[in-house]
């Protein structure tokens, strides 16, 4: 079934003629049909239109670019001009928004024939780890159905993992990419930030958001890195840095890379799992030609508490466009202005939202502000600052991507600071703004996958994709399949 494909190996095909884009997409389409009622990964589906662009593609017969023709799924909060959008909550579906406009990215991949599929879960305007407060419902671990996908993007790896597409976009803000993507046994990059464009893409924290991709493999992230990174006039905070040839970068040798070990991040808590499975990799890479150096990242502790501030503070503003007058649900009924904002809120927004609203109007708060959000502004320096360091004596870093693997549904239910805690190691890159990469690294004593997280320097997107691949190509941890 060519949904299992890679994207470069569906290219070659496609390019050979041995299949075609309508089958391509047919088979990705069949796929979902069959499976995704019990993943739920998929929230919006966009078949006719997928069929027709793939129709458009035959028709045309150019397939030079690696992506044309190839279909994907779009996380819940990337705007597709006439395509219904979300972010997975009741503020949005009730009046079933539909942008009149594209993002930057989905409009770069259909420029170059990308097709796609639909919009797959996340969690509530993406605040969570576990998909569980998305209005339409958890998406389910392809691996295992009564654990989670991760979040916030558990749809895109979920759909990913399990070949319902053949990659998708997501979204990292605390480690949304990178931990589902570590949950479901697929890659995913989380970009410096600034790499790729933010326009078009619902905000959740301006300061933190970036978008990226997941795939099957390292090399197919390259691709579709290659093809969406870059400028954007539409978004100031897109950097003008030149983007590379990613894929030039994937030579399979880490011979003279010096790669750092933080010893903070073997912390007590992490499952025994999980830290023999990147003790393991460190040997592979060890064996693939990488010097390895036990190096310290000092203020690693307090990445969790300085994100919990400055996240919630930028979604406290973020969130107040949803006014049920510039965008949102509307309720009827209410004639003064204050009441009807209190309601509209009150009845569109789920808890979590709810929730990280009060927390950052309180930390932004005239007698609060320099207590919390400067000092978290000061600390999230020193923490940039230890990666600076770091980088001046090794090429990049690698950690486990989360202390555990997959939980249980409801396992953190009523328990947000437990929720929290699923992006102990996530969370630091994102206050340095840095790339990182999760690759599959091995399952624990379930069957459930592990992750293995690779930084590098800001704009060192290069040098993760040239690890990763190197270590899955060594590995092939990647190609295990879910049983389905
Ligand atoms: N789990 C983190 C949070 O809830 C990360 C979310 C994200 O990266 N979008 O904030």
């Amino acid at each position: 079934m060519s949904n299992t494909l890679t994207i470069s190996s569906a290219h070659e095909k496609l390019r050979s003629k041995k299949i075609s884009a309508v089958e391509l997409v047919q088979s990705c389409i069949d796929r979902i049909e069959s499976v995704d009622k019990d993943i739920n990964a998929v929230v919006y589906k966009n078949f006719d239109a997928a069929l027709q662009q793939a129709k458009k593609c035959d028709e045309e017969g150019v397939f030079d670019h690696p992506l044309t023709g190839i279909p994907y799924l779009t996380k819940d909060v990337f705007c597709e001009e006439g395509v219904p959008t979300t972010a997975c909550s009741n503020m949005l579906r009730d009046k079933d928004y539909t942008p009149p406009f594209h993002s930057t990215t989905t409009k770069r991949l259909t420029d170059l024939g990308a097709i796609s599929l639909g919009k797959a879960n996340t969690d509530e305007f993406t605040m969570g780890a576990s998909t569980e407060t998305s209005c339409y419902g958890v998406t389910k671990n392809p691996w295992n159905l009564e654990c989670v996908a991760g979040g916030s993007s558990g749809g895109p790896a979920a759909a990913v993992a399990a070949d319902e597409c053949l990659f998708a976009l997501g979204t990292d803000t605390g480690g949304s990419i990178r931990q589902p993507a570590s949950f479901c046994n697929c890659t995913g990059l989380r970009t410096t930030y600034g790499r790729t464009s933010r326009y078009g893409v619902m905000s959740m924290a301006s300061s933190l958001d970036t978008i990226g991709p997941l795939a099957k493999n390292t090399e197919d992230l390259a691709i579709i890195l290659e093809a969406i990174a870059g400028k954007d006039p539409k978004d100031g905070t897109s950097g003008n840095t030149p983007v590379p040839k990613y894929t030039d970068a994937l030579t399979g040798n880490l011979k003279g890379m010096t790669i750092g070990l933080p010893k903070e991040y073997f912390i007590e808590g992490i499952e025994k799992d999980v830290e023999e499975g990147i003790r393991a990799s460190v040997k592979v890479l060890e064996e693939l030609g990488a010097t390895i150096k036990e190096i310290s990242l000092p203020h690693t502790q307090y990445a969790a508490s300085t994100y919990y501030i400055l996240c919630p503070s930028e979604v406290s503003s973020n969130m107040a466009r949803y006014d049920g007058i510039r965008f949102g649900h509307t309720t009827e009924g209410i004639n003064n202005l204050n009441d009807y904002y209190t309601a509209v809120r009150s009845e569109g927004f789920g808890a979590e939202v709810k929730r990280r609203i009060l927390i950052g109007t309180y930390a932004l708060s005239a007698g609060y502000f320099d207590a919390y959000y400067r000092k978290a502004q000061k600390v999230r320096t020193l923490i940039t600052k230890d990666f600076e360091d770091a980088f001046a004596s090794v090429d990049a870093i690698i950690s486990p991507v989360g202390p555990n693997v997959s939980f249980k549904i409801g396992a953190h239910e009523g328990d947000p600071l437990a929720m929290y805690l699923e992006d102990v190691f996530t969370i630091p890159q994102v206050m340095a703004g840095i790339p990182a990469l999760s690759v599959p690294c091995g399952f624990d004593s379930n069957n459930m996958p592990i992750g293995l997280q690779i930084m590098g320097p800001q704009w060192g997107e290069e040098v993760v994709l040239k690890v990763g691949d190197a270590y899955e190509k060594a590995t092939q941890w990647n190609e295990k399949k879910p049983n389905l």
